[in-house]
Order: structure tokens, then C-alpha cells, then sequence
């Protein structure tokens, strides 16, 4: 059995408490707040390769990898010495520089489709940006979206969205402006008949359909088999663009993301990509990308404005550039090899618990619902049994693993899960899979 820590932690509680005074909710990100399963977010003081160390100084298996970007493990050395050396020549310049460039070119040459990419600062501004120019592109301003996906939270895409909107049990969120929302049609994922019953009843007027390549927010349940075929045929036939998200997916399913695992297709590639994530390093930096012709539209060569005093920062793309240099064909074969392990660990103890559970995947990422149905939707995902979640959640964290802490989010390995990292979950997985059984 792991060791097992006490439940309190002194240390991120105080800082907790600290936090509150000054940031809503004492976090910067919602989901990181423990709200959905209750106690005190660990403060994580230093992280190096698959640990986290907090400010109590225990030491956990990272699960949550920054919720995707950190596909080398934390700090690592080839990544650090490129940040590093980055540093060193100076923060921002506000002009170009070469890192930018081949930054780019590395994206283009890992995704077929995309001809020229944008840098960004966050998945955010990369959805946000790809729908405004699909409006631009096509005079057209209603956006599909699929209840359950998540795209960051650009008002038009908040509406039944999956991440932070799921753990909370949200439809959607206050402050966005009734026109944003009317804007909206929400649609059930993987159902083609209502994707052609939208566009029958409002065709030409929808600039683009959204989508999460593989969805990864409200667990991960992949598209059925033919699913983004039908969005790319429907789009194209009524003169709307498809958006495939891959902020989560890009470089992490395989080295060219989802479309790698799925595409090419026989209906043709999607018209823009979003990334984020792997592409960053851990830094804050996302692109979005697609048709030479569609990207002409953005300033400074067409209509459709987008700006950014720090995009295409020189220390976040050393740092991308080094994630994804890094992310050979050894890495994605340990990927397999990690994520397997835990997943089949995880599923061996629930089973033997007797602990309703499925686990689904997208390539070498996975996540558990505690719920023994197969889950194509959001309606699926919602009929989890969250107490056992939450109850498993607690027991894996005081032995040493931090899991995200929501029922609602894919479980992110790293390439650095060694044998010992991997073997410190599987020994924490029996004891959380009986406090699972016991709620
Ligand atoms: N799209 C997807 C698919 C995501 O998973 C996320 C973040 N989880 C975003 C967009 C938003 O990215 P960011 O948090 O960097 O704004």
C-alpha cells in the first residue's frame, strides 16, 4: 500500500486563506478551487518531471499534468536549458523574431491542413479569434457548438460548456449578453440528425460548427465513428467552416493530434484548427491555423483584426518549440505504455471494489467515469455517480497521487512516468477504489 498522508495540509491551507483575501475564490482558474470535492488545493511549491511537491512539502504523482501541456514531465532539462537561454536575450520585443517562425513551421509540419498558424497567448484567444474569422469569412454570424465542449470561455462558446461549467453543474454563465447567447446553437455531440435538422432550419445563417476534435472536457468521449465526417459534409454543404478544436489534443493523441489518429478524411480536413496546451510548454502560448487563404483574411493582409502585445513571446515559444521537439516517437510509445498501466490499474481496482466505472479513450488519452455505461455525450457524462468520484479523488491524493479534481476531466500522464511513478498510483488505486465502493 502508498503511504498515506494526513488530510489536512497546513501549508496550502494558510496559503488558501491568503488567497481568498486577494483572488476570488483564491484561484485563477475555478476548477482548481476543489469546489466540486471539498478540502484544501494543495499549493504546489516545485514540480520536477511526474511530482509535484506542495507546501507542506509532500510529494504526489501528477495526474493533472497543467491539464495537458506538460507531456515532457515538469521541468524538463531540454526545455528548461531553452527557456533558459531564452531568458537570457530578453523577455518581449514587441518586433518579430525566430522562434515565432519556426515555431510555426514545426505546427505546419506536424498538421497536413494547416498552411499557416497565428500565435496566441491562450486556447481562448484561439477559439475566440478562429470563430471571428469565420464570421469574417462568411458574413454569416451563428456558431455551432456541442453541449459539453469546451473551448475556453469566449462568451459565444460558454453556453453548455463542459470543464469548470461541468464540475459546477452550470448551464452556462452570467454575464454574457443575450445577443452573444442568440447567437449560440448548442447541439447533443455524436447526434448527426440534429446537426441536420440545425442547419436544415438555419443553414445560411451558421459561419462555422465547433468542435472539440476529440472531446476531452466533459471526459473523453471521441467522436462515433463517421461523426466529424458528417460535420464536415454538412458544413460544406450549406457554405459554413468547421473549427476543430484541438487546444487539448494537438500534439498529445499522436504527433499531429487527433487529425492524426483520424484523418485524412475522405470528405476533406476541417477549414481552421485551434491549439494550445503541448504547443506551449507549460508557457502561455496557443495558435490558431488552417487554409492559406482563409488565414489571408487576418490583419495585417485582410479585414479581420487580431493583435497581441505578447504573442509569439520569445520565452514561451523556445519553450513549445522544445515540448514539441521533444515529443518524439519514444515519447508517444511511453505515453501508451504509462497510460495504459494506470488506466488498467485504476479499472482492475474499481472492478475488484465493485465500483461502477468506464474508462474511454482518444489515443493515448484517457479518463474514468463512474458509471459502467458507455458515455457518447454530455447527457451520458452527467449520469456519473460524483460522491464515489469525490470519495476515490481523496483517497488517491493522500497517498500521494493528484488527480484532477473533477469527475469531468480527462487524467493527463507525461512521458516522465517512470516505473516508480507509475507503480506509486497503482499501489494508491486498491484502498481509493474501497472508499469509492463505500460511499
Ligand atoms: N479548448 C479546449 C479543447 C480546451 O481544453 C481548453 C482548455 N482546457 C481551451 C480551449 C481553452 O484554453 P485556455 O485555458 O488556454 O484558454
Amino acid at each position: 500500500p502508498a503511504p498515506s498522508y494526513p488530510m489536512d495540509a497546513p501549508a496550502s491551507q494558510a496559503l488558501f486563506e491568503r488567497a481568498q483575501q486577494v483572488i476570488p475564490g483564491g484561484v485563477n482558474s475555478p476548477v482548481r478551487a476543489f469546489r466540486a470535492v471539498g478540502g484544501t488545493p494543495r499549493f504546489v511549491a516545485s514540480a520536477q518531471g511526474p511530482w509535484l511537491t506542495d507546501a507542506d512539502g509532500r510529494r504526489y504523482v501528477d495526474l493533472i499534468c497543467s491539464w495537458g501541456p506538460m507531456i515532457l514531465g515538469h521541468a524538463h532539462p531540454d526545455v528548461l536549458a531553452a527557456v533558459t537561454d531564452a531568458a537570457t536575450r530578453g523577455f518581449s520585443f514587441g518586433t518579430p523574431s525566430e522562434n515565432e517562425v519556426a515555431l510555426a513551421e514545426e505546427i505546419v509540419s506536424r498538421v497536413d491542413p494547416v498552411e499557416e498558424v497565428r500565435l496566441v497567448n491562450s486556447g481562448t484567444e484561439a477559439t475566440m479569434t478562429a470563430i471571428r474569422l469565420a464570421r469574417g469569412a462568411t458574413n454569416r454570424s451563428v456558431v455551432v457548438k456541442f453541449a459539453g465542449c469546451y473551448h475556453g470561455h469566449v462568451d459565444a462558446l460558454l453556453a453548455a460548456a463542459g470543464s469548470g461549467i461541468a464540475t459546477f453543474g452550470l448551464p452556462d454563465s452570467a454575464g454574457v449578453p443575450a445577443s452573444a447567447a442568440a447567437e449560440t446553437i448548442v447541439l447533443p455531440y455524436n447526434d448527426v440528425a440534429a446537426l441536420e435538422a440545425a442547419f436544415a432550419a438555419r443553414g445560411d445563417e451558421i459561419a462555422c460548427v465547433i468542435t472539440e476534435a476529440s472531446p476531452g472536457n466533459m471526459g473523453v468521449v471521441p467522436p462515433l465513428p463517421g461523426f466529424t465526417e458528417a460535420l464536415r459534409r454538412v458544413t460544406r454543404a450549406h457554405g459554413a467552416l468547421l473549427i476543430s478544436d484541438e487546444v487539448m489534443t494537438g500534439f498529445r493523441c499522436s504527433r499531429s493530434g487527433w487529425y492524426g489518429l483520424e484523418g485524412p478524411y475522405d470528405g476533406g480536413a476541417p477549414d481552421l484548427f485551434t491549439f494550445g496546451k503541448v504547443m506551449g510548454g507549460g508557457f502561455p502560448a496557443a495558435a490558431f491555423g488552417g487554409r492559406r487563404d482563409l488565414m489571408a483574411l487576418l490583419s495585417p493582409t485582410g479585414p479581420v483584426y487580431q493583435a497581441g502585445t505578447l504573442s509569439g513571446n520569445p520565452v514561451a515559444t523556445a519553450a513549445g518549440l522544445a515540448t514539441l521537439r521533444g515529443c518524439t516517437d519514444e515519447v508517444y510509445a511511453r505515453l501508451d505504455v504509462v497510460s495504459q498501466a494506470i488506466a488498467g490499474g485504476a479499472s482492475d481496482a474499481l472492478a475488484a471494489a465493485g465500483v461502477p466505472h468506464r474508462v474511454q479513450w482518444a489515443g493515448s488519452m484517457f479518463s474514468v467515469f463512474f458509471r459502467d455505461a458507455p458515455v457518447t455525450s454530455y447527457d451520458d457524462a452527467k449520469a456519473q455517480d460524483t460522491e464515489a468520484f469525490r470519495a476515490f479523488f481523496h483517497a488517491m491524493l493522500s497517498r500521494g497521487v493528484h488527480l484532477p479534481p473533477s469527475a469531468y476531466e480527462a487524467w493527463f500522464v507525461s512521458a516522465s512516468h517512470d516505473d516508480a511513478a507509475v507503480e506509486h498510483v497503482l499501489a494508491a488505486l486498491p484502498e481509493a477504489a474501497r472508499a469509492a465502493a463505500a460511499v
